[in-house]
């Protein structure tokens, strides 16, 4: 096999080693279909098996309570900007939380379909940290609250649901949530949203594919006479097969959450295992913090993306020289927060932390030491 790098990549993100091997193998041909899985047609009995066992595997990794339907679309994860307030903005208000780049973009979007107001807005504060519950402001009547659980960018992370307690009940304001970036990588009561959404290549599979997770009493509010592709219910009455899906990331996807539930011992344990992983980089930065930075404050730190600086833009680039000598790729923070930017979904193995951490220590060890 090829040499394969450390890749750190916000996403396309890395996938297991054993999805991507499974998946070259059936490119040639589907076990016991004799066509390949870009090959067949989404309305065969094989492309029906893995739709069912994608949903049937995800519902129960996050226990998917019955009355919710799962949706697998395309358009990425921002046609969701615009296809939840089409569907349930329809000229009202909105609530939404702002921790980062994801979520201030959501609300633009929303602004074209009714009146979304503030909730919470990080970036007066350059989007360091999530917002307690007591300092969101939110509003009765609207129809949903949105937030974001993971800012990729930032790498500021919700640790629960935001107004849970005080306000976001489905039976109220709906909750509404982007989980793109760390989608999987720990347990989520879907019972206490009205939607939530995910495209697959942050930490579940490639590009292409869209998982969106929808409640049936929500369903019902969507507005009427919607172009047929931006409706959620004819989404889910044609079982996400209104037009041509993209089976080979479905497939590749239904892989993952077998991955999921037969290697890595299903999500509390995956839990742990990211946990781990972050903890093992943020000590490190931490026990050098005369020389490195993390982004977020440390009680919304991300444990998916790892947010850091050195003191200076040229140190910080010699960090990103040195580190992909070393095979540790795709570190560079996104241009709007600048440093660095480890990416740790799931797919990237306890090593390649491990890679990282020896060399930001040994890093710091020489750049402070002349
Ligand atoms: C990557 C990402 C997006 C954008 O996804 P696209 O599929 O490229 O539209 C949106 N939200 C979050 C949290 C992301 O990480």
């Amino acid at each position: 096999m090829s040499q394969r790098v450390v890749n750190f990549c916000a996403g396309p993100a890395v996938l297991p080693e054993a999805v991507l091997s499974e998946a070259q193998r059936d490119l040639m041909s589907l076990p016991g279909v004799g066509m390949s899985i870009l090959e067949i047609s989404h309305r065969s009995t094989w492309a029906d098996a893995i739709f069912e066992e994608a949903e049937s595997n995800l519902r129960e990794l996050l226990a998917i309570p019955a009355n919710y339907r799962v949706l697998f679309l395309q358009g990425g994860a921002q046609l969701q900007f615009s296809m939840i307030p089409i569907n349930f903005l329809a000229g009202g208000t909105a609530d939404y939380i702002v921790t980062g780049t994801w979520g201030a973009k959501a609300i633009k979007e929303a602004e074209k379909e009714g009146t979304p107001r503030l909730a919470w807005d990080g970036r007066g504060d350059n989007c360091v940290r999530v917002p307690r519950d007591e300092e969101l402001e939110l509003t009765e009547d609207a129809r949903y609250l949105y937030y974001t659980s993971n800012e990729t960018i930032q790498g500021v992370q919700f640790a629960s649901e935001p107004g849970f307690e005080s306000h976001g009940t489905t039976s109220r304001v709906p909750l509404v949530c982007d989980v793109s970036s760390d989608f999987l990588s720990r347990p989520i009561d879907v019972s206490r949203y009205g939607l939530l959404y995910a495209c697959a290549q942050k930490n579940a599979g490639p590009a292409g594919l869209t998982i969106v997770i929808v409640s049936d009493e929500l369903l019902e509010r969507r507005r009427d006479g919607l172009h047929s592709m931006l409706d959620y219910r004819r989404h889910a009455e044609a079982g996400s097969r209104l037009n041509t899906p993209p089976m080979f990331a479905i497939y590749v996807f239904m892989l993952v959450t077998r991955w999921i539930r037969d290697e890595m011992g299903g999500l509390a344990e995956l839990t742990r295992f990211n946990r781990d992983k972050a903890q093992l980089l943020y000590d490190a930065l931490d026990a050098h913090a005369d020389f490195y930075s993390t982004h977020a404050d440390a009680a919304s730190r991300s444990t998916m993306n790892v947010t850091f600086r050195t003191e200076t833009a040229e140190l910080d680039a010699k960090f990103l020289q040195q580190a992909s000598e070393q095979g540790l790729e795709q570190l560079k923070g996104h241009r709007s927060v600048g440093g660095m930017r480890a990416s740790i979904y799931n797919a990237m193995p306890q090593a390649g932390v491990e890679a990282l951490r020896d060399f930001l220590v040994d890093f710091a060890g020489r750049e402070s030491g002349t």
